[in-house]
């Protein structure tokens, strides 16, 4: 638990004792989560949620793809495992390779990851307490409840974002990093997120707009840059802007151009490393070409960091708020 001892959530509405060390509560019905040598039990719908290798697996089963039983051995990763990096399990050669195409995927871009919503969240919560959905294996330079569908070593929970396993008003910001793409419905997690908040809460939401398919059958849509601030519509708008602008979907398009000529898993391995050195000088083109409102019309994706306000912004108001060309 490298987090939660620090930053751990106190709702206002529950009492210390109701509440377990950590503040989970039960996926299902909030009830209160009684700790147990190796599970949760919920005090209410009597559900009990394993600890796997340290790591609690809180998922409403019923209403999740993932299934609870999927995290069962210590040694299964579980859920949509294909982080790359630190997780990677090969060795020798293969490693290496495996490393180097990751760098040159996941090399940072011009744009969104330059965006650090932390600043401009202290400015009125000095020490927010912040709960990341879709921490992958990264590590934090913030405290932070981390959470994942997929263990790792650095998931404080597992957790599904369409049932958020902490109590109304628990903490002062949440981050949906790249997460809402693989999520079956989008808007019952950003109404989730608005749940967990305190009442000026704040959002961070990174979300892609033009990217092919990842992550396989786990990725179920796109934003543009409105449909996406729709989603937050309880939401006062920070910030926003294009995380990866058009040339590194230039980038994403062109490595799935090269490497969707074959449907053999070997040949695409050596396709693939093709498609990464041609299409990765073009990322460096977004700086030029990101300048433009009309950029936002082809951008890789979209971030938004907005506050939480009590009532909805109408879809009218939304349509004012359009920017493109
Ligand atoms: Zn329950």
């Amino acid at each position: 638990m490298p987090n939660s001892e620090t930053t751990g959530p106190v709702s206002p509405s529950e009492s210390g004792d109701q509440l377990n060390r950590h503040g989970y509560v039960c996926p299902i019905d909030h009830g209160r989560l009684i700790e147990a040598a190796d599970h949760f039990v919920c005090s209410v719908c009597r559900t009990e949620f394993p600890v796997i290798s340290g790591v609690p697996i809180l998922i409403n089963d019923a209403n999740s793809v993932f299934r609870i039983a999927d995290y069962n051995t210590p040694t299964s990763y579980g859920g949509a495992s294909d982080y790359g990096g630190s997780m990677d399990k090969t060795s020798g050669f293969r490693r290496v390779y495996r490393a180097f195409a990751h760098r040159l995927a996941e090399a940072p871009i011009y744009g969104g990851d330059e965006f650090d919503p932390l600043p401009a969240i202290q400015t009125t919560i000095k020490n927010p307490r912040v709960l990341v959905l879709g921490a992958g294996d990264r590590r934090r330079n913030f405290n932070a409840i981390l959470t994942d569908v997929a263990r790792s070593p650095h998931v404080d929970c597992v957790c599904d974002a369409h049932d958020i396993p902490f109590p109304d008003g628990s903490f002062d910001a949440v981050f949906a990093e790249s997460i809402l793409e693989h999520v079956c419905d989008p808007q019952r997690c950003a109404d989730e997120i608005r749940r967990v908040l305190t009442d000026d809460g704040y959002v961070f939401a990174n979300t892609p707009f033009l990217q092919p398919v990842h992550m396989g059958a786990y990725d179920f849509t796109r934003f543009t840059r409105l449909g996406h601030r729709r989603l937050f519509r309880y939401f006062d708008e920070v910030a926003s802007g294009m995380s990866g602008g058009p040339a590194y979907t230039a980038t994403h398009l062109t490595r799935n151009l090269i490497t969707n000529l074959s449907d053999q898993p070997k040949t695409r391995r050596y396709l693939k490393l093709a498609a990464l050195l041609a299409s990765f000088p073009l990322r460096y083109l977004d700086p030029l070409l990101s300048r433009t409102e009309s950029a936002n019309n082809a951008a890789c994706g979209f971030y938004f960091l907005g506050r939480k306000r009590s009532s909805p912004i109408q879809d009218r108001d939304i349509i004012d708020l359009f920017r493109g060309a």
